[in-house]
């Protein structure tokens, strides 16, 4: 069975200035780079449709839903926070995003493909259930958990998350669901300074001093996340595919290296596969150098494709 590739060209069309980093660039150096090394060819594309407010609304309050469409703007930027603001198309790319995240859901849950990578922005795992933050509109990965629950009666689901930043919106969704589990490595002390106490049982939060190479992270994922993962046996697992803790990415200081990218991928399939029936969706989050970002993400996505 084929990868699925899920995207929009309406996740192109969401910008927040020129200078900004999260910029549309970077889903154009994701598929360039798919398509010069053959992948996108082997992968089953698929257009992200747009999440219903029903399926946000496991996630996030209907107040804040509502707040979001209202402050989409008919023309020009508006701020949401410090680093985060919609143009007129950034509510469709939004909602494209987690939709991407909740079809992914659906293709894997139902057989039709082995596993889903959602290239789309904005990202999604700092965005709480009632703020917009860090870039994120819309927590997309929460989004397809929510409805793997919900939808498809899953009892346990696992978000393993090797962004640079910790995922505090995940986990203020998630911290008192019992079925689901969040395993984290972040950068520490680093925007936006949650998780490093925040350990529990479920809450697998690993923070990593700045400068922690490829090695400290396998480490990292060695001791803390695959036995709190053979413990919870997860059914399904979700990936918020962050591709800025590597060295050439200057948003933050940790030095992955591309193929810590597969290593991490080949220890998630594996885990997949003992607990999970091989079912993997994985969702863009960050990257800003784009081209470590092209690579990184072609990396993950060879190893999801791999037989
Ligand atoms: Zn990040």
């Amino acid at each position: 069975m084929p990868t699925a590739y899920i995207s929009h060209p309406d996740c192109l069309k969401h910008n927040m200035g020129s200078f900004h980093p999260e910029c549309p660039q970077r889903l154009i150096a994701i598929e360039n780079e798919l398509k010069t090394t053959g992948l996108l060819a082997q992968l089953q594309c698929y257009e992200a449709p747009l999440a219903t407010d029903e399926q946000l609304a496991r996630v996030h309050t209907p107040d804040y839903i509502e707040s979001i469409r209202q402050a989409s703007p008919a023309a020009g930027l508006v701020a949401l926070d410090a680093d985060t603001a919609m143009n007129p198309f950034s509510l469709n790319a939004a909602l494209r995003a987690a939709g991407a995240v909740i079809l992914a859901t659906d293709l894997v849950l139902n057989g039709q493909v082995k596993n889903a990578f959602c290239a789309i922005r904005p990202p999604g795992h700092h965005a709480e259930s009632d703020r917009a933050m860090g870039f994120c509109l819309f927590n997309n990965i929460a989004a397809g958990v929510a409805h793997a629950l919900a939808q498809h009666h899953l009892q346990r689901v696992a978000i393993l998350d090797f962004d640079v930043h910790h995922g505090n919106g995940s986990e203020e969704i998630f911290r008192n669901n019992p079925q689901v589990m969040l395993c984290s490595t972040f950068q520490h002390p680093f925007y936006p300074y949650s998780g490093a106490n925040g350990t529990t049982e479920r809450m697998i939060n690993v923070p990593l001093p700045r400068g922690s190479n490829g090695a400290i992270f396998r480490q990292a994922v060695i001791d803390h996340w695959l036995p709190a993962l053979d413990r919870f046996q997860p059914e399904m697992i979700f990936v918020s595919a962050g591709f800025d803790a590597h060295k050439d990415d200057d948003m933050a200081q940790l030095n992955l290296e591309d193929s810590d990218y597969g290593w991490i991928t080949q220890q998630i399939r594996g885990i997949a596969a003992k607990y999970s029936q091989d079912r993997i969706v994985s969702a863009l989050e960050g990257g800003y150098e784009l081209e470590s970002l092209g690579r990184c993400a072609a990396a993950h996505v060879r190893a999801l494709a791999a037989d």
